[in-house]
């Protein structure tokens, strides 16, 4: 099977450097996933540099995330167990979230109307963290 990462279709990109991308993702207003551009299967494959790269991209985008949708909580996750090429995904929560206090991955336990989002100025702020 082809790696879905590794031949994107339609992502939203926000930021792209010859090392990772930034994208958003539609299914929570204000999702970002940072994907590597090479296949890696685990955090751990990552030289020294490239982990210190990402992790200050994460911590960044987390930063602006927060001073600009103002969530309850930042959820940072590295699964990959669906897709294992290496993005980490970084939500932002509310606490009437359909799936607080769990896991975004875990089935929807009731409705929410999150906050309105103006995509292109999110987008805006998101690229310049970099
Ligand atoms: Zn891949």
């Amino acid at each position: 099977m082809l790696c879905p990462l590794c031949n994107p279709i339609n992502e939203d990109i926000i930021y792209k450097n010859d090392f990772f991308r930034v994208i958003l993702v539609d299914e929570i207003p204000g999702y970002i996933r940072v994907i590597t551009n090479k296949h890696l299967k685990e955090f751990s494959e990552l030289n020294d540099e490239e982990a210190v790269k990402l992790t200050l991209a994460i911590k960044k985008i987390e930063k602006k995330m927060i001073k600009f949708l103002n969530p309850d909580k930042i959820n940072i996750a590295n699964l990959g167990n669906m897709v294992p090429h290496l993005h980490i995904h970084i939500i932002p929560r509310y606490k009437n979230d359909p799936w607080w206090p769990g896991a975004t991955f875990c089935e929807k336990q009731k409705e929410f109307n999150y906050p309105p989002l103006n995509k292109k100025k999110y987008k805006e702020a998101i690229k310049s963290c970099f």
